[in-house]
């Protein structure tokens, strides 16, 4: 009878829930989940996985936090809802948190994803050379194989075509240049020849188009890419020469995951607008955030009144995922989770050292707990290797239970990098557990 109802569980599930990623070759089969604890999640057959891909959606905390379903529960018989137009304390404080968390002067508005937090970073930054009087500027520019959310504008600023190409056209004004790729092109930590293009495209696109540039500080869903440590300051610095911002995309970086708050800190460089969401709830909750340097926000006060910011989120910090927000944010610096993220991340590459001497591994790397394997099938020539063996390894790595996944480039035909982020709460025996699992995996192939 058990059986039955999984067997009309599935059947409805495949009837009526249109997933993302439906039918996708990235996503060949939905793990259907009933319970969650730590790093694992147990799907209704009872079969147990560790989430070795919770860095994607964020869950930095892990499962089963009773404290962040409390914090919650407690805001929403308390005060569920007021908007933002208004103010309520639980956006208040959290706002305060995150100036501290960011370390400069910013302030925050409110939204609920990835997307929309994007979106109003593009609005803020446009707007802002208008107060100033600098009307021409509207051009953004980012990476090729970057992922920067759904909506019109944030998926203009995507740089994969695959995602794009049916739905075009998207947002405008938005132009692409290639992304630093250390494994191959390792002269670019020398010539940072990957920055200065974004010299080249300014100068000859004009300076005084350009509103301004995105990026996440390493590119997570196009394959791990790793800059040089000295290209994101160069950016900047680029930025600055042309009259532009910097707007860094922490969707996936932030909050621990590269092993310090926030990506960037990684690369010495405070950016103007800095995006965030996810992680901000471990994604117990929808909440985003645009973090924008006190500077951007004054030039839109004292203007004409309908000349101010006409941007409104209904949902947008809401106060239940505020409260949860902050407790999570505790709950990170309490276990001391940044630190573990990055330690856990260095000695993952030390334990997977020999994997690097396997026929098909080409490149190995990562920063905290967000960890890139990149399969080739020739070490000399870097030829990506087949999408049959790179999911020879994921399934393998499912059936003992650990779930991995894949990305690249699938524009130019490869689909090469195995990526782990389990969640950085993770204990000894799963750390182990997962240094076991992709030894063995990687070792079938
Ligand atoms: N930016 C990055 C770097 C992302 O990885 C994502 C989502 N994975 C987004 C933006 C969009 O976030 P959301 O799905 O919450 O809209």
């Amino acid at each position: 009878q058990v059986t039955e109802g999984m067997k009309s569980l599935q059947e409805t599930d495949e009837k009526y829930l249109w997933h993302a990623m439906k039918g996708a070759s990235a996503n060949p089969s939905n793990l259907i989940i009933n319970k969650a604890e730590g790093a694992w999640v147990t799907d209704i057959n009872g079969n147990r996985y560790l989430d070795g891909m919770s860095g994607l959606w964020c869950v930095n905390v892990g499962y089963g936090r009773k404290e962040l379903a409390k914090a919650a529960y407690e805001q929403l018989e308390e005060m569920p809802y007021f908007p933002l137009t208004q103010s309520h304390i639980p956006a208040i404080k959290l706002a305060e948190k995150l100036n501290e968390w960011l370390g400069g002067d910013y302030v925050i508005f409110f939204s609920n994803s990835g997307s929309e937090a994007n979106e109003t970073a593009f609005k803020i930054a446009r707007q802002y050379h208008q107060q100033k009087g600098d009307y021409a500027r509207y051009k953004f520019i980012s990476r090729y194989r970057a992922y920067h959310g759904n909506s019109m504008g944030a998926l203009a600023a995507t740089g994969q075509a695959q995602r794009k190409y049916k739905y075009e056209p998207l947002g405008q004004g938005f132009l692409h240049v290639a992304p630093p790729d250390t494994y191959r092109n390792p002269e670019d930590i020398n010539t940072l020849s990957s920055a200065r293009e974004i010299d080249r495209v300014m100068t000859w696109e004009l300076s005084q188009t350009v509103a301004g540039v995105i990026m996440e500080p390493i590119i997570t869903g196009g394959g791990i890419l790793m800059p040089p440590d000295l290209y994101m300051a160069k950016v900047k610095e680029i930025c600055e020469d042309h009259g532009a911002l910097l707007i860094c995309d922490e969707v996936i970086c932030g909050f621990g995951r590269t092993g310090k708050p926030f990506g960037f800190m990684n690369y010495g460089v405070q950016p103007d607008i800095i995006t965030m969401a996810k992680g901000l709830t471990s994604a117990y909750l929808p909440l985003s955030a645009t973090a924008v340097k006190r500077e951007i926000y004054e030039a839109y006060m004292g203007s004409e009144d309908y000349d101010r910011f006409r941007h409104v989120n209904t949902f947008g910090g809401n106060p239940a995922a505020c409260a949860l927000a902050l407790k999570n944010l505790e709950i990170i610096e309490n276990e001391n989770l940044i630190e573990r993220s990055r330690e856990l991340g260095e000695r993952l590459l030390v334990e997977l050292e020999d994997v690097k001497e396997h026929p098909n591994v080409g490149d190995i790397r990562g920063k905290g707990l967000l960890l890139g394997i990149e399969f080739v099938k020739n070490k000399q020539t870097k030829e990506p290797i087949e999408i049959t063996k790179i999911n020879q390894v994921i399934n393998r790595c499912k059936e003992k239970g650990l779930i991995v996944g894949k990305n690249g480039d699938t524009v130019a035909g490869y689909n090469n990098i195995l990526q782990l982020s389990p969640p950085l709460s993770i204990t000894e025996e799963d750390f182990m557990f997962i240094v076991k699992t992709l030894k063995e995996s990687i070792a079938q192939l």
